[in-house]
């Protein structure tokens, strides 16, 4: 477990010829002359790349991985060379780990040294994330490109991902300077990741380097290093057989009933639900081109839990670092990125950041805690006088966004459309609806509480609980809480909420009503709420008329452990069996994978929070369907895996 997810800033300066320089690692980032035909010298040609790019297959993806992403010279001479040479329908997905990461001011200027890429700088430079500690996903999709960044030991970072890297980009310091890096740790999973197609190239010829690639499955050469240097190395991985000298276990840090990944030809993939969840999973898989259906049982987009005039981006960050804490904040990171990019002029959100008061003493003390333990780099989380102050949050429209997400060339809606009955049909899945069946390779269920389909195989602890939101147009209220409401600039958040007024409207709330599935809006939900209200402001609460309350009414789905489920479906009765023997033995041990049903998966589960965690979950499970490297950390697939409460039930043998 991690104490902090603050990062150390790497000691840089810019010489009088403006090239960055590690003061602490003695060296250089690049040559200020040859910094750019080094690169491709070393990196690009020695691993092969304009002929493998050339050579890709329609809708092939080809992965790159580097140790130290630096300033990103490295990471856009490929992307560069993948436009120029790769079919227009390939994708190139670029991973990258660095434990000194260079802030968006420092990259901004170390990169205008290359007028030549400026045009690549400039997207990455804006989809930079913030300095902190994980993963993080850029979504390029107007460049074909995922780029994933790992702040944090390098070793970490690739062991964190499970999946098949096509070309290693092997950078650093000088090992002599820096020889933590290239740890045991960094081989076993570099050769985890490798497989019999896969090339790395390194700047070094240094002796800890090539052992540890030659012990681990690689064959290495030295070949001739660029300029005045005389020596580098190439090579490709033979084999995952551990050599003799140097016996070492393949690490595999996944369990064998937490299998994402089962990959399989996409054709057709069907959304069911059109709220956060399911707009976000179909415009992932959209923007990389696949064909999507969305059947939406309602007769609107988003007419569920995500349908609210104006919700907020209120993430639930904890005092310590769990898998789900680092769920919450990677998801937290990526929706403000994903909601930054929309187009500004329609006004879909606002980043206006968000106060957060505490409820009660028990909760003051959290917010203590959390301070203390600073956890988060101030940029996420910092104190305020009333409370915490979390910058990055704002509010969005939530069922603008989703119409705004689905309305894409490669998505196709379909509104009053029940799905009724799935059936595995061969390789395929047959949906039904009230009309008629159609045949699909992969299904998503974003459907929140409505799980019926899925009986067959699976059943979940979720549970609805019902919110309702209150609207009032601020010209019901008195002139002193008009003024009132026109000093709220930031959404408010204690027992309640409340955004800062849209349209001349205030929206508040939400009930949270266990028991209680009415979907009228209720009086006494509005009282409710005014109640709430009173805690975050001091609005005259007799002279707003209840008659003047607007309201609107959802089930929350959520689930008993506080993570929504996201992933693949194992059929329950086949895990049981399988692994049975936990019954008896907690800690009982397989290499045995769990069986999945092919092509269907389901996002759902996201409480009060979707807005916060849909669109990373979404990418994830496009990422699933396309077989490419996950977006979270394999102990955050855990925390999601729709097996993780068979297993629990079968480790406490209630089944
Ligand atoms: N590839 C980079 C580029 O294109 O600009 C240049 C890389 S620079 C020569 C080496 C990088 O490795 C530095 O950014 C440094 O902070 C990073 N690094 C050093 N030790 C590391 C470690 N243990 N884990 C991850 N990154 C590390």
């Amino acid at each position: 477990m991690l104490t902090s997810y603050q990062l150390e800033l790497p000691a840089l300066d810019f010489g009088d010829d403006g090239v960055p320089r590690s003061s602490a690692f003695d060296d250089v980032y690049f040559d200020k002359d040859a910094g750019l035909d080094e690169t491709r010298y070393v990196f690009l040609e020695h691993n092969q790349l304009a002929d493998r790019f050339s050579s890709l297959r329609p809708n092939e993806r080809f992965t790159i991985a580097e140790t130290g992403f630096g300033t990103g010279l490295n990471f856009l001479c490929a992307w560069q060379l993948f436009l120029d040479k790769a079919p227009s329908d390939s994708w190139l997905h670029f991973v990258s780990v660095e434990k000194f990461p260079l802030n968006k001011e420092k990259l901004t200027q170390s990169l205008a040294m290359w007028p030549s890429l400026a045009e690549l700088a400039k997207p990455l430079i804006e989809s930079y994330p913030t300095l902190c500690h994980g993963l993080h996903t850029l979504f390029l999709p107007q460049h074909r490109t995922t780029l994933t960044l790992w702040f944090g030991e390098a070793s970490d970072g690739f062991k964190a991902l499970d999946g098949s890297v096509d070309a290693w980009f092997l950078d650093g310091f000088a090992p002599s300077k820096n020889p933590e890096m290239w740890s045991e740790e960094l081989f076993q999973n570099i050769q985890r990741l490798s497989d019999h197609t896969t090339t790395f190239a390194t700047f070094t010829a240094a002796g800890i380097v090539r052992r540890g690639l030659q012990a681990h499955g690689f064959d290495v050469q030295k070949v001739k290093g660029f300029g005045h240097k005389r020596e580098m190395m190439v090579g490709t991985f033979t084999s995952h057989q551990e050599s003799d000298q140097h016996p070492t276990p393949i690490q595999t840090s996944r369990l064998p009933w937490f299998r994402a990944k089962q990959p399989k030809a996409v054709t057709k993939v069907l959304v069911v639900g059109s709220g956060i969840a399911g707009a976000t999973t179909a415009q992932a898989l959209a923007n990389k081109g696949v064909e999507v259906e969305v059947w939406e049982q309602g007769n609107q987009i988003a007419g569920g839990a995500s349908g609210n005039a104006q919700g907020m981006l209120y993430p639930k960050l904890g005092a310590s670092d769990t898998p789900i804490n680092r769920f919450y904040l990677s998801t937290y990171l990526f929706a403000n990125r994903f909601y930054q990019s929309l187009p500004l002029d329609q006004k879909l959100w606002q980043q206006c950041g968000l106060l957060q008061f505490p409820k009660d003493d028990n909760e003051q003390a959290k917010f203590a805690k959390t301070l203390a333990s600073q956890l988060y780099p101030d940029s996420i989380v910092k104190a305020h006088p009333k409370g915490l102050e979390l910058p990055l949050s704002g509010w969005i429209k939530p069922q603008a966004v989703c119409e705004h997400l689905l309305r894409h060339e490669n998505i196709q809606v379909s509104l009053n459309t029940s799905l009724t009955r799935l059936e595995q049909q061969g390789d395929n899945w047959l949906a039904f609806n009230q009309n008629e069946s159609l045949s699909y390779s992969h299904i998503v269920l974003c459907t929140a509480n409505e799980q019926s389909a899925l009986k067959e195989w699976q059943d979940w602890p979720t549970k609805p609980i019902r919110g309702q939101v209150t609207q009032i147009a601020t010209r019901h209220l008195t002139a002193a809480d008009q003024q009132q409401i026109s000093e709220v600039k930031s959404v408010l958040c204690a027992e309640g909420y409340l955004s800062p007024e849209l349209e001349g409207h205030i929206n508040f709330g939400a009930t949270y009503d266990l028991g209680n599935h009415s979907l009228a809006v209720s009086e006494q939900s509005h009282i409710d709420n005014l109640e709430k209200l009173q805690g975050l402001l001091t609005i005259d609460k007799e002279a707003i008329s209840l008659a003047d309350c607007k309201g609107r009414v959802a089930l929350r789905c959520t689930v008993a452990d506080y993570a929504p489920i996201v992933g693949p479906l194992s059929n329950k009765d086949t895990l049981i069996d399988r692994y049975a023997p936990l019954r008896q033995n907690a800690k009982w041990q397989t290499l045995d994978d769990c069986e999945l049903l092919p092509g269907l998966y389901v996002n759902l589960g996201h409480g009060s929070r979707g807005l916060v965690s849909a669109p990373l979950s979404g990418f994830y499970l496009s990422s699933l369907i396309l077989d490419e490297l996950a977006p979270f950390e394999q102990s955050v697939i855990e925390a999601l895996h729709p097996n993780r409460f068979t297993i629990r039930q079968l480790k406490r043998g209630e089944v």
